[in-house]
């Protein structure tokens, strides 16, 4: 790649649907936090931590992500998390991030109510905001396995004000265990008005995309990247233009596809197919999403109005107010199209 595009693709402003906030913490404040918790790790260097983040399959991702959101143990934690991922998305120009937050897991670790935890969050939010200029939508998802009356309380804290700027129900975990028994609670979501966004067509195949849709009446799919396996379920997300959200490191390092370069990001794109890039848990994956653009430009080959149109794809796509849509559209999109 040339010099040009490089610095081209590191300036230019962008946006992100598809991240975690617990995945995206720094190695070095997973360390510190876990010192000053007192919470034992297996690694308590950055190379420890490094090597660590080597998974053999989702389920041991899981089993790491959990023991990294262990390590938040108070709100004071949990805004420094928020404030520095914040910080980490600005020094990227990445100017509004749509991010998921398992608020249920914190509770339920660290024993901080919500209202506490959502004090903490919009008090980073709206330093970012006056600060850097970046605004952050929040996702709170219920993880695949989580309880019925759980998942209510989850839907319960994603809808109890405007100020908490929650813009999304999210489900998320290992796909396998299915959605049938959320049905009810996505109903209700859907009831009040709260979008969702479905992890689905990542660990399992096209069938959970389908059942996201059907069932969950998702907004948005998270992942989506098997869904060429299956050209009935192809051709309906081309007609409705559904949007994916793609997260191609991550999906090499949980082993869905075995090189970047067979990955089907490509292919999705060049269909015609409504797609973001975004980077999941970009530490973990030894990522960021700045990295995602360099490795996909490069290896997709995307000219700039591909790159152009994955942008507009993601403003269209983020749940924003027509005001701030409109101010991504001339932040964002003019200059992409004036590079
Ligand atoms: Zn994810």
């Amino acid at each position: 790649m040339d010099r040009q595009t490089e610095q081209f693709l590191r300036d230019m402003p962008k946006v992100e649907l598809h991240v975690h906030i617990e995945g995206a913490i720094r190695p070095q404040t997973v360390l510190q936090l876990a010192r000053r918790n007192r919470v034992a790790l297996p690694a308590d260097t950055v190379e420890g931590l490094r090597d660590w983040y080597q998974f053999r399959d989702f389920q041991h991702f899981v089993e790491v992500y959990v023991a990294v959101s262990r390590c938040i143990r108070t709100p004071e934690d949990i805004e420094l998390v928020f404030r520095e991922f914040l910080l980490g998305q600005s020094e990227q120009n990445v100017l509004h991030t749509e991010a998921t937050y398992t608020a249920c897991t914190i509770q339920k670790f660290a024993g901080i109510p919500w209202n506490e935890q959502s004090s903490a969050i919009c008090s980073a939010r709206d330093w970012a905001a006056a600060e850097l200029g970046v605004s952050l939508g929040l996702i709170l998802d219920i993880v695949r396995g989580d309880s019925v009356d759980r998942a209510y309380e989850i839907l319960e804290w994603a809808t109890s004000g405007p100020e908490v700027g929650v813009v999304a129900l999210g489900l998320a975990g290992m796909e396998w265990l299915g959605t049938k028994e959320y049905r009810e609670v996505f109903d209700e979501a859907q009831r009040r008005g709260l979008s969702i966004v479905v992890h689905a067509g990542e660990t399992t195949g096209p069938e959970t995309i389908w059942d996201a849709l059907e069932h969950c009446h998702a907004d948005r799919i998270g992942h989506g990247v098997r869904c060429l396996e299956d050209p009935v379920l192809t051709q309906h997300l081309l007609d409705h233009q559904t949007h994916l959200e793609v997260n191609p490191s991550s999906n090499v390092c949980l082993g869905v596809f075995p090189s970047f370069g067979v990955h089907p990001l490509g292919r999705m794109v060049s269909e015609g197919l409504n797609v973001s890039l975004n980077s999941d848990d970009p530490p973990m994956f030894s990522t960021t999403l700045t990295g995602e653009w360099l490795k996909s430009v490069e290896t997709f080959g995307w000219d700039r109005e591909t790159v152009h149109r994955l942008h507009r794809n993601a403003v269209e796509a983020a749940l924003v107010d027509d005001v701030r849509r409109e101010e991504l559209r001339r932040l964002v999109l003019s200059d992409v199209a004036s590079a």
